[in-house]
């Protein structure tokens, strides 16, 4: 693990806190310092079972470490344990929230807006679509199948009638397919997906919003994972730049901090660009809304009580890393899209051809996948499996993604809609700023893998 300069940061910090309150008569709790730490060490027992998400050899599933000043802050609050439900519960995080969402709708050029944090992406995208199902009751919600699984899940919850559109071959919603559906003439809201989970597609938001004005739609833009994105348009290649340029014109859109956003997790953030939209959520609270009459934050979102403390490490790492253009935070970014590059040119130039890339479109953001080259997609799919278990004996975490065949056509059908049966594939995650300069170190033991499954 890195060096952990947390706890140092944390003792300063601590006595300002601590300082605000020293008017209070102290008082002792009963705990027993030597019984926690046995516990605690037991804890560290039970934690060594993990891959190591933290170190940048796990180039696997989207996980990123918290930035140290998000855990430093999320620590600090925890002295305090507020709840953004209410002012009653947290009045200084429910500021900072409110502050560091306003900072995130900035992002995507929104200054007036609702918004607020929510404990996941799931529950901030259920919010997205409860406010669409009020305003078309009866009408359809319709995702691509590469959109994450959650929404058809969510629809049902809220008894919304959901339609799955095909992608294409590039994974991203096939606007022909799309445009089939709303023909229809049932289509509420279309769920555009900026970022998808598997492959990091970027669906035509732009061209989505130009069939809105022909027929008539709401748009969610589910950015969980590739909302920052918006802030490298130079780092993108079009069409994937003309959707993040378009998001604006979205009328929701969904981001998690807590996965490319430096947080640890339970943060997640969704934004209405119509604040009337706040009139669904009008409710009373016998219990909580007594000391302040200005707006708390549970008055305009679904859940109840939500970590305080996961406002107070955003607004932190926003204060320490601005979501700005051309800023620290977005270079990190860029540096995780110029590594997935990177691997994708090297598996694309295998002097020995034995990896394939899709044949359009991705990487668009900082996942790669690629397939094994072999006879049929049954030998693909246990060469990809293989080498996965190879790579993770030593040291080296990717991971595996089921992907239509058709992705891989090298002949002209590379166009056309996905179909057809599925192959294992590998996939790997970019996202850690460190990704980049442990490229060739990542490549080396991918390298030794494959000769190992494969052969030299
Ligand atoms: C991760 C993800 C979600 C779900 O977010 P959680 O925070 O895991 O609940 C939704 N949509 C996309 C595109 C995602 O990548």
């Amino acid at each position: 693990m890195p060096q952990d300069f947390v706890p140092g940061l944390l003792s300063r910090a601590t006595e300002i806190l601590e300082a605000q309150f020293g008017s209070l008569p102290p008082f002792q709790s009963d705990q027993d310092a030597a019984a926690i730490a046995q516990v605690l060490e037991g804890v560290a027992r039970r934690l060594g079972d993990n891959y190591p998400y933290f170190h940048p050899l796990y180039a696997g599933q989207m996980l990123k470490p918290p930035h140290p000043v998000a855990r430093a802050a999320y620590a600090l609050a925890m002295n305090i344990n507020p709840n953004n439900h209410a002012r009653d519960g947290g009045r200084a995080s429910s500021e900072m929230e409110i502050e560091a969402v306003r900072q995130i709708a900035a992002m995507f050029g929104w200054d007036e807006f609702l918004g607020h944090l929510t404990s996941s992406g799931t529950l901030a995208n259920l919010e997205a679509l409860w406010v669409a199902g009020q305003l078309a009751p009866g009408k359809r919600i319709v995702a691509s199948e590469q959109a994450h699984y959650t929404h058809r899940r969510i629809s049902a919850v809220l008894k919304l009638e959901f339609g799955e559109v095909a992608a294409d071959n590039a994974g991203r919603m096939s606007l022909d397919a799309l445009e089939a559906e709303l023909a229809r003439g049932d289509v509420g809201t279309v769920v555009a997906t900026l970022g998808t989970t598997a492959a990091g597609a970027v669906d035509a938001l732009d061209q989505i919003l130009a069939l809105r004005e022909r027929y008539g739609f709401r748009v969610h833009v589910d950015g969980a994972y590739g909302g920052y994105f918006r802030l490298i348009p130079e780092a993108l290649d079009e069409p994937a730049r003309r959707a993040y340029a378009a998001i604006e014109q979205a009328d929701s859109i969904v981001i998690d901090p807590h996965k490319h956003g430096l947080q640890p997790y339970g943060c997640g953030c969704v934004l209405f660009r119509d604040p009337a939209v706040g009139r669904f959520y009008k409710h009373d609270s016998p219990y909580t809304y007594f000391t302040s009459s200005q707006l708390h934050l549970g008055e305009i979102s679904l859940e109840c009580s939500r970590a305080g403390a996961s406002a107070v490490a955003l607004w932190a790492t926003q204060q320490l890393l601005p979501l700005a253009p051309g800023g620290a935070f977005a270079r990190d970014l860029a540096r995780s899209r110029a590594a997935a590059l990177e691997l994708n040119r090297r598996l694309r130039t295998d002097p020995r051809e034995r990896f394939q890339a899709p044949a359009v479109g991705v990487p668009e953001l900082d996942i790669v996948v690629w397939k094994l080259a072999a006879e049929t997609p049954e030998q693909a799919s246990r060469l990809a499996h293989q080498i996965f278990v190879t790579c993770a004996t030593n040291d080296l975490h990717l991971a595996l993604v089921q992907l239509p065949q058709s992705w891989f056509a090298l002949d002209g059908r590379a166009t056309g809609l996905a179909g057809g049966g599925m192959v294992t594939c590998l996939r790997s995650v970019l996202m850690k700023p460190e990704h980049e300069a442990w490229l060739d170190r990542i490549w080396e033991r991918f390298a030794a893998a494959c000769e190992a499954v494969m052969g030299e």
